[in-house]
């Protein structure tokens, strides 16, 4: 059997770069360039190396606008076999519960054995949509991966996990859904004539709302999130003291205002 593995990769704003509206105190998206969130190069990674080892084809995916496309092409040039953007204006405002619920109608209609996904974003790092996806579809679910080992005669993946205080190694059947742990899978690199196809020669297949069946249940509307506030909050000046010894810390650390 060839799996199927599906990658879902987001455009964020390069947090190196980016800045904050002074007027609003909310990020400026626009005064930063779009890269792909660093967390799922590890995703692609880790889907890549299953494909290393079965027959596999792997699939990656993006639910944003067209101008999302370049992740895409990243994606097919670091190896990715194809690609689909997930694009409807229907989808705007959509928060994590319709976003989970959209890239898991997404998986089905991929036939995904295994989605991959990073550990969460640099723009909004909820982590809350990988295990979105697996509940929306009734899938199970491996968070926080630090190594991937396919089993394909038991139809399973097994994952060692990174837990409070140690290390747990799991099997899961499939249909499941991976969230890697960031920095565990370090991404190889594009080869050039893959980043010349990506850019030059391929398209990705697009899929809509409609297409997916979830015309009504996307966007801001249906999205339960509601923001309450904001507010900007000034930088702790921290005191800066070197002490001789255990004894003299001791008198300082009491001396602190909690
Ligand atoms: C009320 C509200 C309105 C919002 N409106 C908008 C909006 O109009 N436009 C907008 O861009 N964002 C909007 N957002 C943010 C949007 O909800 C989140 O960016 C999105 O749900 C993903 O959540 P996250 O970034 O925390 O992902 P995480 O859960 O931190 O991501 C974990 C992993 O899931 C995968 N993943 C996450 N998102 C995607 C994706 N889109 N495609 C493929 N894979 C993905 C990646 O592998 C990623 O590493 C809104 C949020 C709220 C609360």
């Amino acid at each position: 059997m060839t799996w199927t593995i599906v990658v879902g990769v987001k455009q964020v704003p390069d947090d190196d770069e980016i800045g904050i509206d002074p007027d609003t105190g909310r990020l400026d998206r626009a005064s930063a360039p779009a890269v792909m969130n660093p967390p799922d190069r590890d995703a692609l990674e880790a889907a890549l190396s299953i494909a290393d080892e079965v027959d596999a084809r792997v699939v990656a995916m993006t639910m944003g606008p067209p101008m999302a496309t370049p992740v895409l092409e990243e994606a097919v040039a670091m190896g990715c076999d194809d690609a689909v953007l997930i694009t409807d204006r229907a989808f705007a405002g959509s928060d994590t519960w319709p976003t989970s619920l959209t890239l898991a109608r997404a998986a089905e209609a991929l036939d995904a054995d295994v989605v991959v996904c990073g550990e969460e974003t640099t723009d909004s790092s909820t982590g809350q949509v990988p295990p979105g996806i697996a509940a929306h579809n009734g899938w199970a679910q491996l968070t926080y991966v630090e190594e991937l080992e396919p089993d394909p005669e038991g139809g399973r993946l097994i994952a060692t996990r990174d837990v409070e205080g140690g290390h747990e190694r799991v099997a899961a059947e499939l249909p499941v859904v991976v969230a890697v742990a960031y920095g565990e899978f370090e991404a190889r690199p594009a080869g050039l004539h893959r980043k010349i196809y990506a850019e030059n020669d391929f398209e990705p297949a697009q899929l809509t709302a409609e297409e997916l069946g979830i015309a009504d249940e996307v966007g801001l509307a249906v999205s339960p999130t509601a923001v309450g506030g904001m507010e900007t909050v000034e930088p702790v000046e921290r005191r800066g003291e070197v002490v001789d010894d255990v004894d003299g810390l001791v008198e300082p650390i009491r001396g602190v205002e909690t």
